[in-house]
């Protein structure tokens, strides 16, 4: 198939490797964290650890939409699902994380409150026209990349006057969680493999901060296997010729200024929140959007005067130190144990984008 065969060629793979072998510096750590979950799963899938030299270790971020929802805002939208009138729809990965006390969507679902899964925003306006009768709430998350369909949503809701649509937002922001991670410097990183759906909406100049204020290198990569390999050849250049740039290896997709129509559709329904709370990154300012004044009839928040809730994670789970990147998955003592993909005890459990679910499921430890 074109465009993904060429990009998982072996020979190449192998060759591109040989190379970082070539030019590594024995005497030094590499520590490269892949921001996206994208990446993090196309790294255990294609076993792209295996071909790295030793003291090359990829590190785990907080790219994985799913995982960095704190269980609070889970708890919040359970509650909201058990008004009669409401029908809440999501995303399948949703429905399965861990909210407090062992709860879950799927598991209110089960209760009876009328929770449904989607595949995209405008299957949730669908239900709404087909239930004039009933509140529909669509529960969003993301980050740049499904932002702009919701953003979309609501305005077709409202050229269409729809009545019984409203939105749960959480979407969040890549660069100001980047920046997070860069500040507390916990994670001892060297560089970043930046994200590839999220740059082709938000462009390379997005990172432009992270480069100039902490010294970090960052290549933006594609999620195929010589995308992510060559990516990495690219940091350790960066690395031992002390660059600090954002490159842009992912050239096919990614502009500098990204995609401006999708940034104006977000301008439009969205500002910033003054804070957002992210799993293991505590309240972050000005991290993710709500709805603006200009949109608010659309906003499940303010229609049903939302609280926030807090609830903890479960006992003994250490997702938050896996997605801050200073713990990987198998540290946890939970770790294909207690917490498996069938049964997850922490978000980065469920989605395949997670890392604890990634490193299951391709059984590659290190
Ligand atoms: Fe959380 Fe499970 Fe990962 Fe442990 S293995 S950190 S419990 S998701």
């Amino acid at each position: 198939m074109k465009y993904v065969d060429e990009y998982r060629d072996g020979d190449k793979a192998r060759e591109l490797a040989a190379r970082i072998h070539n030019e590594i510096d024995p005497q030094r750590q590499y520590r490269f964290m892949e921001f996206c979950g994208g990446h993090t799963h196309a790294i255990f899938r294609f076993g792209i650890h295996d071909l790295m030299p030793e003291n090359l270790k990829y590190v785990h971020g907080p790219g994985c939409p799913v995982c960095v929802l704190p269980a609070g805002r889970i708890e919040a939208a359970i509650k909201l699902a058990e008004s009669e009138d409401v029908i809440l729809c999501t995303y399948a990965d949703l429905m399965r994380v861990p909210a407090g006390k062992g709860d879950s969507l799927n598991r209110a679902k089960a209760r009876g409150s009328d929770i449904r899964m989607i595949y995209s925003s405008s299957d949730a306006l669908a239900v709404a026209r087909e239930n004039p009768d009933r509140q529909v709430v669509f529960f969003a998350i993301g980050f740049e990349t499904t932002t702009p369909p919701t953003a979309a949503a609501i305005r077709i809701a409202r050229a269409e006057g729809l009545k019984n649509f409203t939105v749960f937002c959480n979407h969040v922001l890549t660069p100001p969680a980047m920046l997070h991670i860069l500040s507390s410097g916990e994670a001892c990183i060297d560089g970043i493999l930046g994200p590839s759906h999220v740059s082709t909406i938000i462009g390379s100049h997005a990172y432009a901060d992270c480069c100039s204020l902490y010294r970090m290198p960052l290549v933006i990569a594609g999620f195929e296997p010589l995308d992510v390999i060559q990516s990495t050849l690219m940091l350790v250049r960066q690395v031992n010729q002390g660059r600090c740039e954002v490159e842009n290896q992912y050239v096919r997709a990614v502009r500098e200024t990204g995609n401006q129509k999708a940034q104006a559709l977000m301008a439009e329904v969205f500002e910033p929140r003054s804070v957002f709370e992210w799993r293991g990154l505590g309240d972050l300012p000005a991290s993710a959007v709500q709805i603006n004044a200009q949109y608010a009839l659309f906003d499940a928040e303010k229609r049903f005067a939302m609280q926030k809730m807090q609830t903890a994670d479960v006992k003994g789970c250490i997702c938050p130190a896996v997605l801050r990147g200073i713990s990987d998955p198998d540290q946890c003592k939970l770790f294909a144990t207690a917490c498996t993909p069938e049964e997850p005890k922490g978000a980065c459990m469920v989605s395949s984008e997670g890392a604890c679910a990634a490193q299951y499921s391709y059984g590659r430890y290190r």
